[in-house]
């Protein structure tokens, strides 16, 4: 079977662009300005669609016509018809999260609000708690997409968890010991974040953490461990095993989810800045620099293994006239169009941007004439289609070189293809030499 390495990324990418919500957000708030700011600011942060309901009869009627479909409620506690928080019973009731917004707060409200099962609670004084609010609207949107592991030995501990986790939106799984759990990140190895108890049979805690950095990084999973015994001392050696955190119980549900919330969000943050290193801004696609990193290893594995390895250059032909015909921001479109049909085609290869209209692919461990085959389908695929751009429809070819392993290095084997290029262009462009 073809290995699949570059799976967990070699799509395109556009992180560098802001980020969109495409789901409508519910706003519940009786008073008109404050109501009007909060949309505004949704909007413009987020992209989203917002529908605004000034009591619970009106929220009660945007819920059962739009059901599910809102990511989030942002609910005024203090309605006129629903003056002491009823709202979050309805807004949970439509299984849609809630985050609770109020004018004055004490003690019994927040156990309340807690109990009822909120996001989170946000004091109205003035724009910075709406934007905190806004704020929390796209992380439950990005929770959605992400999943997490509770790996407990106890059920009532697992579904707790479960039930606290899910409320912020995320897709949450369970492991009931180490083994299943380490199981479990084989078998989904998009899982971002795994809360582990220290005290399980078969694998503890500890075990689970050297086990789990031995295949994912920091930088790609976040261990949170959770213990009641001995804070200090379990703590500790969580966090030398290799997890990023520690939670000690008992917990509140609000210490949970901010450690959690800051775990993920240090996650994206270390992703932005790799994105950043590694990939082009124009197309999202890896760089010149990330091929050559990613690409040394893969050539010392085929090297190693003898198994096949082919590189190819993909250039596309006459594209300055591309650009003096219809303009750069169209030159710019087909490329990001190149980029997206190269990602389709080549899913599980190591594709790049070397450059200007120039892209590289490396393919391992594939039969040559399967190799051959689909880049000529590729090749024909772009000849056939057309990138619309304002009013006209622009066609391109490319133009392929390629060369494949055995040659003594990476950069032979991409001298080669440069050169089948350069043939390949001499000999009329729009065709492959390899
Ligand atoms: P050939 O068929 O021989 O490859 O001809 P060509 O015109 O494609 O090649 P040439 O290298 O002469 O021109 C490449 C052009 O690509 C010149 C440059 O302005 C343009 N280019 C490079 N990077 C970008 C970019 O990011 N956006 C746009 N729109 N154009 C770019
Ligand atoms: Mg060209
Ligand atoms: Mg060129």
């Amino acid at each position: 079977m073809k290995t699949t390495k570059f799976r967990r990324g070699a799509r395109v990418v556009h992180k560098s662009q802001t980020y969109h919500i495409d789901r409508p957000v519910l706003l519940i708030e009786d008073q008109r300005a404050l109501a009007q700011m909060a949309e505004a600011m949704l909007r413009e942060k987020w992209g989203c669609e917002v529908m605004v309901a000034a009591s619970m009869l009106e929220a009660k009627q945007l819920l059962e016509a739009h059901g599910s479909a809102f990511v989030a409620a942002v609910c005024d506690l203090n309605l006129p018809d629903a003056p002491y928080g009823e709202v979050i019973d309805l807004v949970n009731k439509h299984s849609v999260p809630a985050i609770a917004l109020t004018g004055a707060f004490g003690e019994e409200l927040r156990s309340m609000v807690n109990k009822k099962g909120v996001v989170d609670y946000v004091l109205k004084q003035g724009v910075n708690s709406y934007e905190y609010a806004v704020n929390l609207v796209g992380r439950i949107h990005k929770n959605t997409s992400i999943k997490v592991l509770v790996t407990d030995d106890s059920l009532s501990a697992r579904a707790v968890l479960k039930h606290m986790l899910s409320i912020q939106g995320l897709n949450v799984l369970t492991a009931k010991d180490g083994y299943e759990a380490i199981e479990m990140i084989e078998m989904h190895p998009d899982i971002k974040l795994v809360l582990v108890d220290y005290n399980m049979p078969k694998m503890n805690g500890f075990s689970f953490v050297l086990e789990a950095r031995k295949r994912m990084g920091k930088d790609q999973l976040a261990i949170i461990g959770i213990s009641g015994e001995d804070g200090g001392n379990v703590s500790a050696q969580f966090l030398k095993n290799g997890a990023n955190d520690f939670i000690a119980k008992p917990y509140s549900y609000e210490e949970l989810i901010c450690r959690v919330t800051q775990n993920l969000e240090m996650l994206e943050m270390v992703e932005s800045i790799q994105n950043i290193a590694n990939r082009d801004y124009l197309t999202g696609m890896y760089n010149r620099r990330y091929f050559f990193d990613e690409g040394y290893g893969i050539y010392e594995d085929a090297n190693n293994s003898g198994s096949n390895l082919f590189i190819a250059m993909i250039d596309v032909d006459h594209f300055k006239k591309v650009n003096d015909t219809y303009g750069h921001d169209c030159g710019d479109l087909v490329l990001k169009h190149l980029a997206a049909q190269l990602s389709a085609h080549f899913r599980d290869d190591l594709i790049a941007r070397l450059g200007g209209e120039e892209f590289a692919l490396l393919i391992a461990d594939e039969d040559i004439k399967v190799t051959r085959e689909r880049l000529e389908a590729f090749r024909l695929h772009i000849e056939r289609e057309t990138i619309r751009c304002d009013t006209t429809n622009i066609a391109i070819t490319v133009s392929i070189g390629g060369s494949h392993h055995p040659l003594e290095n990476l950069d032979m084997m991409l001298k080669t293809a440069d050169e089948n290029l350069y043939h390949a262009k001499q000999n009329g462009r729009n065709r492959i030499v390899a």
